[in-house]
């Protein structure tokens, strides 16, 4: 069997793992950490950076091909090993999706509305900030995720004293819309231009953090889920795009949807694939970089994932205490998902429980059962 590599040894490289492996793949994970989820669960662990040049030439001496898992691995790494092997995505498409500035650019110069915006590099842009731009969300340009790196603003002071809390680096920033809800897209396209699409998720944030996706017939209305997966595909196909891609979006109370951003990669919202469809979004991965055929994915069930975040293990006690699993699996159709890391942390993702049902109404009766049992607030 040839072996497949990833960038980055956290649960999204786990679980690329457990799809590659059981298509009959080698797996390598480059990560630094020695204990990293995915790392435990491959044949191969280069232990070092991504900027290291050594610990890149022997992925690329191990693998066939090379996927990432960490939204921020430096795009001259997968340049680098683009030069002797299979790189999906490629390096220029990570690099607009690890700056919100080239990000929202993309999303205009695809025709695919997003919040109105503007680009904080300089004290001269901060004070010609535009004030229907007011109240917004500033976030930095680089390097968030889960919310972190993002301050809410009302006023031109609270604006200047977030730019200045975030340390002056180049940000956004972007007009606080009235969300009615929220939904994202994961689209697969292989190296000819083959795109498949999974079903529209529906979402649930907390804090910043994905808690609930829901998927199933009537979860939004079908006239947003086409426009949805219409954007969706323009994106990943103005990019060139090959790998899979996740594209989050905004419905407003107005009904209008505007793209949020994207993840070059697998994503959170698209976990309930494992269970739900007949070819999840791991597996489509794999196809994409090993460039076999993508088949549009089935749902057999109706589906809700819950996260299960750190915060769990100390719901009812002061000190670490694990969830009741044994009342959790007692329950119809659910399907427990653990990323085997040791310490629990708040707000840390620890793993998620993807409850498939025959029906809408049976997989919310589940669903909100599981999260009655674990202590996650009902939605
Ligand atoms: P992720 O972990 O998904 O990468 P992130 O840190 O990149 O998250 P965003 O997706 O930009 O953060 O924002 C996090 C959440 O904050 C959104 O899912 C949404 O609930 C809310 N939010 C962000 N931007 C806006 C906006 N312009 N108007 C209203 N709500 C917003
Ligand atoms: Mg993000
Ligand atoms: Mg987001």
């Amino acid at each position: 069997g040839a072996t497949l590599g990833v960038l980055g040894g956290g649960q999204l490289g786990r679980m690329f793992a457990h799809a590659a492996q059981s298509m009959g793949y080698f797996t390598a994970v480059l990560d630094a950490d020695a204990t990293s989820p995915a790392g435990l669960v491959s044949h191969h662990h280069v232990r070092s950076g991504y900027e290291d040049p050594q610990g890149l030439a022997e992925l690329a001496r191990l693998c066939a091909a090379v996927t990432t898992e960490f939204e921020n691995v430096p795009a001259a790494a997968l340049n680098q090993l683009a030069l002797s092997l299979p790189v999906s995505p490629a390096g220029a498409s990570v690099a607009i999706a690890q700056d919100r500035a080239a990000e929202k650019a993309h999303f205009v110069k695809c025709g695919v509305p997003c919040a109105p915006y503007a680009v904080i590099e300089t004290a001269e842009q901060l004070a010609a900030v535009n004030d229907a731009l007011l109240p917004g969300i500033l976030k930095t340009a680089r390097m968030g995720y889960d919310g972190k790196g993002q301050v809410r603003v009302k006023t031109r002071e609270e604006l200047a004293t977030a730019w200045a809390e975030l340390g002056q680096v180049a940000c956004v920033l972007e007009k606080m819309l009235p969300l009615a809800h929220e939904c994202s897209v994961i689209v697969a396209r292989s190296r000819q231009g083959a795109i498949v699409n999974l079903p529209v998720q529906r979402n649930l944030h907390r804090e910043g953090i994905l808690a609930v996706t829901e998927v199933y017939a009537g979860n939004l209305p079908a006239a947003q889920a086409e426009q949805a997966i219409a954007a969706a595909q323009s994106v990943a196909e103005g990019l060139d795009y090959v790998g899979v891609l996740c594209v989050e979006f905004f419905v407003l109370e107005s009904g209008q949807l505007v793209v949020n951003e994207i993840a070059p990669r697998p994503h959170n919202s698209g976990h309930y694939s494992q269970n739900a469809l007949d070819v999840s979004q791991f597996e489509l991965q794999v196809r994409c970089m090993a460039n076999l055929p993508l088949v549009q994915p089935r749902q057999h069930s109706a589906a809700i994932m819950l996260n299960l975040l750190g915060d769990l293990w100390f719901t009812n006690s002061p000190t670490a205490k694990t969830p009741a699993w044994d009342q959790i699996l007692a329950l119809p159709g659910c399907h427990l998902h653990l990323y085997g890391k040791v310490d629990a942390k708040r707000g840390r993702k620890m793993g998620h429980l993807n409850i498939t049902a025959a029906t809408p109404e049976q997989v919310r009766a589940t669903a909100l059962q599981a999260a009655a049992i674990l202590g996650i607030a009902p939605f």
